[in-house]
């Protein structure tokens, strides 16, 4: 299997070189150039790291059968408690997938965990000797995965970069205080576009490169734009079916409509390339908050990001510019020209138009709705009330416009955090005044609901903190080369 570049089809790499190199050339992205078929038969009884040790062989065609068995059984086994791929019924017809049992409790963990091995490894395939150093901004999430994802690896050095003050005070410990030799964690003054456009000036810096290049280092960075990030993500997909298989929600065979709560794009583009390669997915549904470019994209084959950008109770889907959609667009159009163009009008412009055939397709796979933090506060309500099920505030964007979607087929919704990551933001919307510190607010949800949580979360602020440095935006070149 080898990889071509959205900007270039004629562009031809391997699996570990798309891995190592992250980027294509003219800032195109890297996709399979077909899409393995899957075994369902053959798939359908395995354990959630079996699974994804056949799932990733079939795009991982360059990495030993030894690697990925050790590697997926690392990750997916003991680390998430048995319970990867965790599928729960929340009332008949309607289920949720959850993702957020692994170490940081967010479904980022599934990628971030995997893809520091695939790196490693890519760069062992290779024969590459640099260190990597990864760079990352991050708003809260990303950072906590990431740094336990590569914590500890050989010939890699992490460092995080997060707004001060702008973070949970869950989301700042849980950076703070990360274990590992070969981590780094900064506070910058300032807000998150700070931190990023900091972290983006380092990169395009020549002089950064050439400086780390004399000590053999190269830079690199975590960003879900990686395929080694969004293969992983696709396993999910097909573990959640065979549950609802055996729990007897659907014949074998019969679709399953999906609701994916989006930002990037890249979980629920997974769900698309489980269908390509054959799992019965019926409509993959796109729910997105206040930011809702994606819906209106959906619906009408203009993506516009010349609009207020929103600061909503779903911070990990506050975007407007959702990278992997390029990926979708490749496959779906079929010509790089066409997805270079609608790029460089984006670029230029902030808005393009998909052709009509390039819309019918996306249409036969893709429905999409939004909601706003109010309807998002009265799922969390409804969904514990009517069904004694509690989610967080991403997760209840999703349930909500599922709702709208549902059809006959069954409806999975991609549970993506643990209700306990926003605790203040559930607490208020089941309609308690949330106290202000998050361990508080904890405790108090827990009180009120009767349900645990993680005990990662609960026992964060016994954790020694171990970094403290504030830095301005114009030190994080200095950070990088330190
Ligand atoms: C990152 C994230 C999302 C969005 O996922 P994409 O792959 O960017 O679409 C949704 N929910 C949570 C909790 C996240 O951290």
């Amino acid at each position: 299997m080898q990889y071509q570049s959205t900007r270039d089809s004629s562009l031809r790499v391997s699996a570990s070189e798309a891995i190592v190199r992250g980027l294509a050339p003219q800032s195109g992205l890297f996709v399979p150039e077909c899409f393995p078929r899957a075994d369902l038969e053959g798939w359908k009884h395995l354990s959630y790291p079996a699974l994804a040790q056949k799932v990733l062989a079939g795009y991982l065609t360059d990495y030993r059968a030894d690697f990925l068995q050790d590697a997926t059984e690392t990750t997916y086994g003991a680390a998430f408690g048995g319970n990867a791929g965790r599928t729960v019924k929340v009332q008949d017809g309607l289920y949720a997938l959850e993702l957020w049992h692994g170490p940081t409790c967010a479904f980022k963990d599934y990628a971030l965990q995997l893809m520091p091995k695939l790196l490693v490894e890519a760069k062992h395939n290779l024969d590459r000797r640099e260190t990597t150093r990864i760079l990352v901004a991050t708003s809260g999430d990303t950072g906590k995965a990431a740094l336990a994802g590569y914590a500890g690896l050989e010939g890699i050095g992490i460092q995080v970069f997060y707004p001060n003050a702008g973070t949970s005070e869950i989301q700042r410990l849980q950076m703070a205080t990360q274990t590992g030799d070969n981590v780094q964690v900064y506070a910058v003054q300032g807000n998150f576009d700070d931190a990023q456009t900091g972290v983006k000036k380092v990169f395009a810096d020549e002089s950064v490169a050439q400086e780390l290049a004399g000590r053999n280092i190269c830079l690199s960075s975590a960003n879900s734009i990686n395929w080694g990030r969004l293969a992983p993500q696709i396993v999910y997909y097909f573990y959640a079916y065979f549950r609802l298989v055996e729990q007897g929600a659907v014949a074998w065979g019969a679709p399953v409509d999906f609701c994916v709560p989006t930002g990037n794009f890249g979980d629920i583009l997974a769900g698309y390339y489980a269908k390509q390669m054959g799992l019965p997915v019926g409509k993959l549904v796109c729910a997105s908050n206040k930011n809702n470019v994606l819906t209106d994209f959906i619906r009408t084959g203009t993506y516009d990001a010349r609009r207020t950008f929103y600061k909503t109770a779903s911070p990990s889907m506050d975007i407007l510019i959702s990278s992997n959609l390029e990926r979708l667009l490749f496959h779906l159009s079929g010509s790089s020209e066409k997805v270079r163009g609608w790029m460089q009008e984006l670029a230029q412009t902030g808005v393009y138009t998909v052709d009509a055939e390039t819309l019918a397709k996306i249409q036969e796979h893709f429905a999409a709705g939004f909601a706003g933090d109010e309807e998002g506060a009265a799922e969390i309500r409804t969904r514990f009330a009517q069904d004694n099920y509690l989610c967080d505030t991403h997760t209840a964007v999703a349930f909500r416009v599922a709702e709208e979607c549902r059809r006959e087929a069954p409806m999975v919704v991609l549970s993506t955090a643990s209700p306990f990551k926003f605790p203040r933001d559930v607490l208020s919307a089941l309609g308690s005044t949330a106290p202000e510190s998050d361990f508080a607010a904890m405790a108090a949800l827990t009180k009120k609901t009767g349900v645990q949580a993680p005990q990662s979360l609960r026992e964060l602020d016994k954790l020694p903190v171990r970094f403290t440095q504030v830095i301005e935006p114009d030190n994080i070149r200095a950070a990088a080369l330190g």
